[in-house]
């Protein structure tokens, strides 16, 4: 049967403005960098995007290698749902995609160079069944391209329309400076910096949440609850469970939060959080939009039931100074 979305769709989402753009994004945006690939049956991946619509998430990320066994699934499988049953939704929908990682062979299809830009941005609307994507991300400084050519070839590809906004991810401080400072020069303004962010991995802190917020930058936080490390998934069982992301292969979940200090913190922050009525995925969420700088969290889920957790997180997105103070504590 045919998706229908819900008509009260809009009623609880919270949205909030990015950077200095008219653009609203959800605080809460779903990516589809696990679970959409060839590994997860479509009806599963079906039921994820439909309970995140429903849920008034308009945003889903997405970026060319995305997708498991093969680079570009996810979008492939994200462009027949689209086709299928969100055609009629498509101007409710933000859509990104990305280029910067590994793509194709030979010296084409990575880095930041116009040429590849340019070329992997018309393969992914071609996987993807769209003439154009809301916004589009340059997906990690490259050193080898000079900044300009990445930054040009943005302003050009929304100069052509395939793009609406343009963005970068994974950028530093200084070099979101240099990119934001091209950018205004070609008056196509950096929409938004796409970086990693959670109670575990806090360098954003040091300057970047500054440059963002005095050059009107909008900010989108991925892998807010650390993979799946900031909830409850690995606190309450002694081995790893079979269905989670740590027990796939080609993952970084353990070496990067499965350690036991921070499996130790998580315990003890899921203790506040039951306080605060709570689950742990919520709080950590939380966190994560007490920030102003922050405009949205972008969650990945194996499941709908992980959505529609996460999602109740707006119903609580302030905290006590106490409870800040307890969580620094933990964290130290
Ligand atoms: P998260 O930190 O949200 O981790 C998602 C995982 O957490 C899920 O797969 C699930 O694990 C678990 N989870 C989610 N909700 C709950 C819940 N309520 N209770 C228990 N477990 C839960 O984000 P991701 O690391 O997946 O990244 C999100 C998105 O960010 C990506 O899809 C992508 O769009 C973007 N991204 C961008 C990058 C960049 O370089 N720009 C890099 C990485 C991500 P399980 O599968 O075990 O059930």
């Amino acid at each position: 049967m045919k998706y229908t979305a819900d008509e009260k769709r809009y009623d609880n989402m919270k949205y909030r403005k990015c950077g200095n753009s008219g653009l609203y994004l959800p605080v809460i945006s779903l990516g589809l960098w696990q679970n959409f690939g060839e590994e997860t049956p479509l009806d599963i991946q079906k039921k994820k995007l439909f309970k995140a619509f429903d849920l008034g998430i308009t945003h889903f990320d997405l970026a060319n290698n995305y997708g498991r066994p093969k680079d570009g699934s996810a979008e492939e499988n994200f462009g027949r749902i689209l086709k299928s049953d969100l055609r009629s939704y498509r101007d409710e929908m933000i859509i990104s995609t990305k280029a910067g990682y590994d793509m194709w062979a030979g010296p084409y299809g990575n880095g930041g160079s116009r040429k590849y830009l340019m070329a992997s941005l018309d393969q992914s609307l071609k996987r993807m069944g769209l003439e154009y994507v809301d916004i589009f991300y340059h997906h990690r400084p490259d050193p080898d391209t000079p900044l300009e050519e990445s930054m040009t070839a943005l302003a050009d590809i929304v100069k052509q329309g395939k793009v609406l906004y343009v963005g970068i991810s994974n950028y530093k401080a200084e070099e979101t400076e240099q990119a934001v400072k091209i950018l205004n020069e070609l008056k196509v303004p950096c929409l938004i910096n796409q970086i990693r962010y959670n109670m575990f991995e806090r360098w954003a802190e040091e300057k970047l949440f500054e440059v963002l917020e005095n050059s009107g930058t909008g900010c989108m936080c991925y892998s807010p609850l650390a993979q799946g490390a900031l909830t409850n998934r690995y606190i309450n069982n002694k081995d790893i469970p079979d269905d989670s992301r740590a027990a796939k292969t080609g993952t970084t979940i353990e070496e990067r939060y499965l350690d036991e200090e921070k499996l130790l913190k998580v315990k003890k922050l899921n203790e506040i959080a039951e306080e605060r009525g709570q689950s742990m995925a919520q709080m950590a969420l939380a966190w994560v939009l007490r920030r102003k700088e922050v405009t949205s969290v972008l969650i990945g889920a194996s499941r709908s039931e992980q959505i529609e957790d996460n999602v109740k997180t707006i119903q609580n997105l302030e905290f006590l100074e106490d409870e800040i103070v307890k969580i620094e504590d933990i964290l130290k």
